[in-house]
């Protein structure tokens, strides 16, 4: 049995196979043809959505890992897929290099994060999804294929494509020098942050904030580069150990007392956001770039997320802040707003041609969400929201279709890629149609 992260999504398959090697993917995925058995692939599991889910063959890349090539005239870096982004930014900084963002945590594949175009926050950067140059997939033939040498419509379809087109077994990324972080976080009034929302993203590497429902008071997250270290900040041993604590306390051991307190007694939720804003104490941090943008989040729970043109975000916000208590729903976990440049590289990132602002809505676990997430789904969509690719929604083909200028040339190079839906499972055939 199969689980994920948040541990609400099981799976039994029929075979669960490990490769080694690209020529054992393409045996694995030509067998399981020959069976008539689907394919899914499985990064580090940390979708919340059913993306992953077969009664078929699933295929892990775990054994495919680490750093293949350094281009540093071209600044890129060949990875393969199954790396997970701790280890890849290891590796990269050993060579000093670093990806140019990141997002909250490290703990997913390369290949897992950049199909569902997983995001940081800042205004000037794209989602992962942007970085990649070229990916290598194997086809439902048992093909390898080069994405770029196919065309420039395979390469813009196969960085977003949620598994739909074949097993990715390799990248190549756009890198950059490694570079210096100093990151602070703060409460802030909610109705400042929202008056002036413009200055803070466009003044800033990278902005968010965390709201939670029934509390005026927003903890808000600015890093910025610096030029190497900032005197007296957490660089030190115990400078270190001192942001990790606060970090760990707030955003992991009291986060999650108040939210089972809240899940225990409902009806303190309201007190319970108030008095964990009361809690933000102001911290800073300086680091190479992934110690500062990566947390630690040990805290479980189910997650919707929305790219939205960023000038909708204050109203958007403030629209599904105001449901939760005209509704009375029971939420005790803040919403998280961040921003993404647009692209127009990869045809189905949610914030393709526009720049976005992402507006996240949690639930703890053992919660119940349907309601609440239904809520926000249907504000998202008001202002031309596209559900993260990852995170659960209950759009199907119909409606995406319209969400997407592109939408048709991704069909297409699907039905050339794969024609009988070998690397279809219940998810896919609902977002991209049987
Ligand atoms: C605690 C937590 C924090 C998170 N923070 C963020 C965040 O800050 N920003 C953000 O945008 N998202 C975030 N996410 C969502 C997460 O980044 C995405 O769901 C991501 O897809 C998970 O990567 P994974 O390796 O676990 O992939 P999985 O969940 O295992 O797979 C994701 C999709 O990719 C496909 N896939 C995986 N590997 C391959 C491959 N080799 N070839 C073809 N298809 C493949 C799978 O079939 C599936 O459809 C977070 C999730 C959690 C649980």
């Amino acid at each position: 049995m199969w689980n994920n992260w948040a541990g609400d999504q099981a799976c039994t398959p029929a075979h669960f196979a490990q490769p080694a090697s690209v020529d054992e993917v393409r045996d694995t995925v030509r067998e399981s043809a020959r069976q008539g058995r689907g394919v899914r692939v499985v990064g580090a599991g940390h979708s919340f959505g059913d993306n992953v889910l077969t009664s078929g063959t699933l295929l892990s890349l775990d054994r495919l890992s680490g750093v293949l090539g350094v281009d540093r005239e071209a600044g890129t870096v060949r990875v393969a897929a199954g790396t997970r982004l701790h280890e890849l930014n290891r590796l990269l900084d050993g060579h000093g290099l670093a990806l140019a963002n990141l997002g909250d945590i490290d703990s997913q594949s390369v290949a897992g994060a950049i199909s569902t175009a997983t995001h940081g926050t800042g205004r000037n950067l794209g989602n992962l999804a942007t970085f990649v140059q070229d990916v290598e997939l194997v086809t439902a033939q048992g093909d390898v294929l080069q994405a770029s040498a196919a065309g420039r419509d395979v390469l813009e379809a196969a960085r977003v494509s949620v598994g739909a087109l074949g097993v990715i077994t390799a990248y190549t990324l756009k890198v950059v020098p490694s570079f210096t972080l100093h990151g602070v976080q703060e409460p802030a009034a909610l109705d400042e942050t929202l008056e002036r929302l413009d200055d803070h993203v466009d003044g800033n590497d990278h902005f968010e904030f965390f709201s939670f429902p029934h509390s005026g008071t927003v903890l808000a997250k600015r890093t910025n580069r610096v030029d190497g270290p900032v005197p007296g900040r957490g660089t030190s041993t115990t400078g270190r150990l001192r942001s990790y604590l606060e970090g760990e306390l707030l955003e992991n051991t009291a986060l999650d007392l108040v939210c089972r307190l809240g899940r225990a007694r409902p009806g303190l939720i309201p007190r319970l956001n108030r008095l964990a804003t009361d809690l933000i104490t102001p911290t800073s941090r300086t680091g190479t770039s992934h110690e500062v943008l990566v947390s630690k989040r040990s805290v479980r729970f189910t997650e919707t997320e929305w790219a939205l043109p960023r000038e909708a975000c204050a109203e958007a916000l403030t629209e599904m802040r105001r449901l939760v208590t005209s509704r009375r729903l029971d939420v005790n976990f803040p919403f998280e707003v961040r921003f993404v440049a647009g692209d127009g590289e990869s045809l189905l990132s949610p914030a393709y041609g526009r720049e976005s602002c992402y507006i996240a809505a949690h639930m703890y676990r053992g919660m119940p969400w349907q309601e609440f997430f239904t809520a926000v789904q249907d504000v998202a969509l008001s202002y031309g929201g596209r559900p993260h690719w990852g995170k659960r929604h209950s759009l199907s083909a119909d409606r995406l279709s319209g969400l997407y200028p592109r939408w048709d040339d991704f069909q297409r190079v699907r039905r050339e890629l794969d024609p009988d839906g070998l690397f279809a499972n219940d998810h896919v055939r609902r977002i991209f149609g049987a």
